[in-house]
């Protein structure tokens, strides 16, 4: 791990001596951006062209489940729950109500002794209508919300928002809301103080700024004239009856994310990165999917892929990763490949692998002080391992042992795989988690190792092309490790 990032350092240094030495400076050129050959820039900016598309059309966790299941059935995927019985170099998927998805490519050796999974979440930070949202004030219909994982809240006014969701009949129906995506669509918006009167405002702390009760959603401005008082408010409900068929009552029972309108694009005159909503964590999800896509034949081991909802929110409910749901995942793939034993399901995760694949955040230039520079992930140079997270004294953290680490290491060099070693932050500057802990606690071997991102949680964040196919290959080689 220090190796690779003395190299980062020592670059300029460096470069002098390895032009005198031809095999170092083969080395240094399959390296970051500098010297890439033509076809691997090809190949990394396909790749991500391919990803900004997935992330347009895959804002929301149901979004992504969807988006993710076309995908794996258009390459010989079938839903585990069709399966019969299940052999080497069959592909399954198993979804778990909408919002999480499991992908598996089946291998050679029984389950039981162990598989490769990587795991990413598809949920990402957001405003969430609240279940009774709607009210009128001032000639304005407004919705109210409550933000899902952690933002600064400042970040989300004056951003064009769409609507996305679903909204759950009594008698069985579910409309999907999009609204907002379409150029011809109308978008929401949180309004924000004029400066020339937010000089109260502006004495707050940045984080009482923009108070969570002020997060409301502008709906709609013309009056009914229909209605006797709510004038504006009927005009709402009266679009979302003659669209959804819903009353105000089915509010209770939606699911309607605010989530950022605008679509992915590359970033800098040199289109080297990409800025987009959601990033964290589908720049790992969408990776990982494309890894077990690519797998050809049969492996030896089983390889599996997780992306899971309600990261943000701690992994909790039952489309979360401490939900028993992928177990029966791999308890259906036990049974199926005909091993019917009481402690197969423990064996299978004690010998099994996986790499957390969630994103770490990129040392910023424009705000470096509150990274540890030797221990930083940096911005294209490769897929960021963390040995652990978790904050002061590493607490909350699954610490990597160092043998799977080695092993990882191993993997990764064999496969041509550009990495970096990371923390995220300097100790006690504050910290994050993954899933990381909970595969941990069935017993695997995991190491986090995600694409470090430049403004993480915000509506618009960024991340390197380079990077970003660095997991793909990481993630692939891993995958199809022995
Ligand atoms: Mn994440
Ligand atoms: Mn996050």
């Amino acid at each position: 791990m220090l190796e690779n990032m003395r190299n980062t350092f020592e670059d300029n240094q460096e470069s002098a001596a390895e032009e005198k030495n031809g095999e170092k400076n083969e080395k240094k050129k399959s390296e970051y951006w500098s010297g890439i050959t033509d076809g691997l820039k090809k190949d990394i900016m396909d790749f991500a062209a391919g990803y900004m598309k997935f992330l347009d059309k895959s804002k929301t966790e149901r979004e992504a489940v969807k988006t993710v299941s076309a995908m794996a059935a258009q390459n010989s995927f079938i839903n585990i729950a069709e399966a019969e019985s299940l052999k080497p170099g069959d592909r399954v998927y198993g979804i778990n109500k909408n919002k999480s998805i499991y992908m598996a490519v089946i291998g050679e050796k029984p389950l039981t002794e162990g598989f490769n999974a990587v795991g990413a979440h598809i949920d990402a930070p957001r405003l969430d209508l609240k279940q009774n949202p709607l009210y009128e004030d001032s000639g304005i219909a407004l919705f109210k919300t409550h933000y899902y994982g952690g933002i600064k809240k400042y970040q989300w006014t004056t951003v064009p928002l769409a609507l996305h969701g679903v909204i759950a009949l009594t008698d069985g129906r579910v409309a999907d809301v999009n609204i907002g995506e379409n150029s011809e669509d109308p978008v929401f918006l949180v309004t924000d103080l004029l400066p020339h009167l937010a000089a109260k405002q502006n004495a707050k702390k940045l984080a009482e700024g923009v108070p969570a009760e002020n997060l409301n959603i502008v709906a709609g401005s013309i009056p009914s004239e229909e209605a006797d008082s709510d004038y504006v408010k009927n005009t709402v409900l009266g679009m979302l009856k003659e669209k959804y068929g819903m009353d105000e009552k089915d509010f209770r029972s939606a699911e309607i994310e605010a989530v950022p309108a605008a679509k992915a694009r590359s970033l800098g005159i040199d289109s080297g990165m990409v800025a987009a909503y959601g990033q964290d964590d589908r720049v790992c999800a969408y990776p990982g999917v494309m890894a077990m896509l690519s797998i050809q034949g049969v492996p030896e081991r089983t390889a599996i892929c997780i992306l899971a909802d309600k990261e943000e929110i701690g992994s909790v409910g039952n489309t979360g990763m401490e939900s028993h749901n992928f177990e029966l995942f791999i308890m259906d793939i036990l049974e199926k490949t005909g091993i019917v034993n009481p402690y197969a399901l423990q064996r299978a995760f004690s010998a099994s692998r996986a790499l957390s694949a969630d994103v770490t955040a990129a040392l910023d230039p424009t705000y470096p002080e509150v990274m540890e520079r030797n221990n930083a992930a940096y911005m294209g140079k490769g897929i960021s391992i963390k040995k652990y997270t978790g904050a002061r004294g590493k607490s909350g953290a699954s610490d990597a042992n160092a043998e799977f680490v080695g092993f990882v290491r191993g993997v990764f060099e064999k496969a041509g795989v550009t990495y970096q070693s990371s923390e995220m932050g300097k100790v006690d500057e504050g910290g994050g988690g993954t899933i990381a802990y909970i595969l941990a606690n069935r017993g695997m071997e995991v190491l986090d190792c995600g694409v470090p991102v430049h403004s993480m949680h915000s509506p618009y964040e960024s991340a390197s092309k380079y990077d970003i196919y660095m997991a793909y290959k990481g993630y692939k080689a891993f995958l199809e490790s022995c």
